[in-house]
């Protein structure tokens, strides 16, 4: 469920009309939902209790700071994945002591940074990156609280690109190779052994990988305390799916993933750590766009959007499917038909759906792609020379921007021209 429903005829963000902010802002532009983001955070939460748990929201998905202080001032944690993000997460207000870094590829300065600033946990993915961490740590004198993430090649069944936990990805460390490594983990200086990690991808919309998964995570937890290591934290990683259309099979809800958790790994006394980004943060956020042309095509019709790939890219970029749906309702029983939706950008792989069905447009409409909230601006850049796509906030009926609209003249004192040219 979102807060973005038809009112009077008109779509609204919580209690502000959508029209109210384009007037405002111009098109395109993000606009995110903080009732719908504090609930989703809550619904996973609540799934958890009473296990002691920590939500720790992935800030790849939607990075923006008044984003991450809504969540952080519910409580929430961070999962962030370079030291930008852990930047981020701070900005935000949220203690070190609630982020965990996640990333097959930490720099070491990105282990100072988050040494120096507080960190709950690194998420170590392979033997060079734990004994850099290690140099690190001992170097300042400092102790780098770990998990290791394991690989326990398992299907996720989702989309190839999106797809983390089989042997052949480059994430994490073999779940048979893991004692081993743990057993280095030990005894290097600076290094605290405290935790398992696992995270097997993105949009599952099937519970039975993360089953697998995490029964293979509570064996290896049982058999590394035998080995003498004190695990009190296990980090499930997240990864749970949303709906992208109003109409197909729902996936998995939060509750059904919590109780899986429980029958799971529940029974081993560890803290849990979940990093749940798209569910929190996807159905929070719309893009907004306005039609530019209505173009008459041989066989087809396009709808030409001021939205375009480098706004959103994840159609072009895994084929993704996402709503789109006028900003004026549609009177009921209107006619339909099939447009060709793409942006402006020069390239043909700019194209948002084929023969989707939306009543009749004309040029100044505005649309708005459902499920925009995560992987959307974040992913957004400003290739064509397209200004970076502006984020607005909405709470009750209050609304802010969160990130503005570069002007041109920001964009061209980017670029320097080097004096002797
Ligand atoms: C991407 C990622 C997540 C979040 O995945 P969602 O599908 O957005 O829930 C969590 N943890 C790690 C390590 C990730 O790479």
């Amino acid at each position: 469920m979102d807060h973005f429903l038809y009112r009077s005829g008109i779509l609204h963000a919580e209690d502000v009309a959508i029209p109210e902010i384009a007037a405002a802002v111009g098109t395109p532009f993000y606009v995110y939902s903080t009732a719908t983001l504090e609930r989703h955070y809550r619904l996973f939460t609540e799934a958890l209790d009473p296990l002691p748990h920590l939500v720790c929201f992935a800030v790849k998905s939607n990075s923006n700071v008044a984003v991450l202080k809504v969540l952080g001032d519910l409580g929430a944690g961070m999962d962030v994945v370079s030291g930008g993000e852990y930047l981020r997460a701070k900005a935000a207000g949220v203690p070190g002591g609630r982020i965990v870094f996640s990333g097959v590829g930490k720099t070491k300065a990105e282990m100072r940074l988050a040494l120096e600033g507080g960190i709950r946990q690194f998420n170590v993915e392979s033997e060079p990156e734990l004994l850099a961490l290690s140099e690190i740590a001992a170097g300042m004198g400092v102790v780098a609280p770990i998990a290791l993430r394991v690989n326990p090649d398992v299907d996720a069944k989702t989309h190839e690109k999106i797809a983390t936990g089989k042997s052949e990805n480059k994430f994490g460390i073999p779940i048979a190779k893991a004692r081993e490594v743990y057993a280095l983990a030990a005894r290097l200086p600076g290094i605290d052994v405290c935790a398992v990690d696992v995270h097997i991808g993105s949009q599952l919309t099937d519970l039975a990988p993360f089953e697998q998964a995490y029964l293979k995570v509570a064996d290896l937890t049982r058999a590394l305390r035998a080995d003498g290591h004190d695990i009190r934290r296990l980090d499930l990683g997240g990864g749970l799916g949303i709906p992208y259309t109003r109409s197909n099979e729902a996936p998995p809800l939060p509750v059904e993933y919590g109780a899986l958790i429980k029958r799971t790994v529940g029974d081993l006394g560890c803290e849990i750590e979940i990093e749940p980004g798209r569910l929190i943060s996807g159905n929070a956020g719309l893009l907004v766009s306005g039609v530019i042309y209505v173009k008459a095509g041989e066989g087809r019709d396009f709808l030409i959007l001021d939205a375009a790939m480098n706004d959103l890219v994840r159609p072009s970029m895994y084929g993704a499917h996402h709503d789109i749906v006028p900003v004026v309702e549609p009177a009921a029983g209107a006619a339909a038909q099939p447009f060709d939706v793409v942006g402006p950008v020069c390239e043909t792989g700019d194209t948002f759906a084929k023969a989707r069905h939306l009543p009749a447009l004309a040029a100044g409409d505005l649309v708005a792609f459902r499920s925009a909230g995560a992987y959307g601006a974040v992913m957004a850049s400003e290739y064509n020379t397209r200004p970076l796509v502006p984020e607005v906030l909405v709470r009750g009926d209050h609304f802010a921007v969160i990130r503005a609209r570069p002007t041109f003249d920001e964009i061209l004192n980017r670029d320097t021209i080097p004096e002797w040219l």
